[in-house]
């Protein structure tokens, strides 16, 4: 079973966050032990998890630096029933103040491998670009969830994303694999939607989750609440296309053992 999971699209604005957050409160759901790591300077997966991003003493960056260990940074986060290790806008010079030390591109694997054990699912929610964070995310990762928006230009970045994911295969980390492909923001009258979709099915197979996320107004309400969407709204349909990504992916595990 793959558990450490990249949540990464260099495109922003995809979902990344929604999903981050969502998918790790819907795990929680169904007794998942769940760990969300906020790698992102924008902090919005901390927000979204009702962490105050400004209050945060110790966060990722720190972790990164090798100032503090996963088990000081991480906070639980009472609405989503998962634990966080928390960002905010310090983490912009992590880049730069990584750059002297060695093995630059491991510290999030070698920090992770501390707390690994004490989860079923880790997923790292990760910046729109493919930056030093988002090479040590995929260098701690076992498998990336792209989520995409199917638009024009989406197979072209992905193509890029793909290209990264080979690399960092050949040179750093050879378990990497792509756990899926996630349709977020789905409108399923656009023929454009469908095209895409068809294109994306096509060239990537069963890697595309069958359950499709919907542009739902609950799902861009929710971060405003600081809580997952399941604990603003159960019933509508953001949260229960977050439950069935969920439920597909442990019924996709379970028939891999
Ligand atoms: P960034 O690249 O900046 O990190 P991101 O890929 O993490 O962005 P999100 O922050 O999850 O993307 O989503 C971008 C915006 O779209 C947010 O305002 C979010 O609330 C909204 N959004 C995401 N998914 C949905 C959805 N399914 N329905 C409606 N709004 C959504
Ligand atoms: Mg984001």
């Amino acid at each position: 079973m793959k558990k450490i999971l990249a949540i990464t699209n260099q495109k922003g604005g995809v979902g990344k966050t929604t999903t981050s957050v969502n998918l790790a409160a819907s795990l929680a759901a169904t007794r998942q032990r769940v760990l969300l790591i906020d790698l992102d300077p924008q902090g919005n997966a901390t927000m979204g998890s009702g962490i105050d991003k400004r209050t945060v003493v110790r966060s990722i960056y720190h972790v990164l630096l090798g100032e503090a260990n996963m088990s000081q940074a991480r906070v639980h986060s009472a609405s989503g029933k998962f634990d966080v290790v928390p960002a905010n806008r310090e983490l912009a010079g992590a880049e730069i103040e990584l750059v002297d030390v060695e093995h630059r591109e491991r510290c999030l694997k070698d920090a992770l491998a501390t707390v690994e054990a004490e989860y079923d699912y880790i997923l790292i929610d990760c910046p729109p670009s493919l930056n030093l964070l988002t090479v040590n995310a995929l260098c701690a990762a076992q498998a990336v969830l792209i989520p995409m928006q199917c638009e024009y230009y989406a197979l072209e970045g992905l193509s890029d994303l793909v290209q990264t994911v080979k690399k960092v295969r050949e040179h750093m980390n050879p378990e990497l694999e792509i756990e899926g492909l996630l349709r977020t923001m789905y409108d399923p009258r656009s023929t454009l939607s469908q095209q895409v979709s068809a294109q994306l099915q096509q060239h990537f197979g069963d890697k595309v989750y069958r359950t499709v996320i919907p542009r739902n107004v609950r799902l861009a309400e929710a971060p405003s609440h600081g809580v997952p969407v399941l604990e603003l709204d159960k019933a509508s349909k953001g949260a229960k296309a977050y439950l069935a990504l969920a439920g597909e992916m442990l019924n996709r595990a379970a028939a891999i053992q």
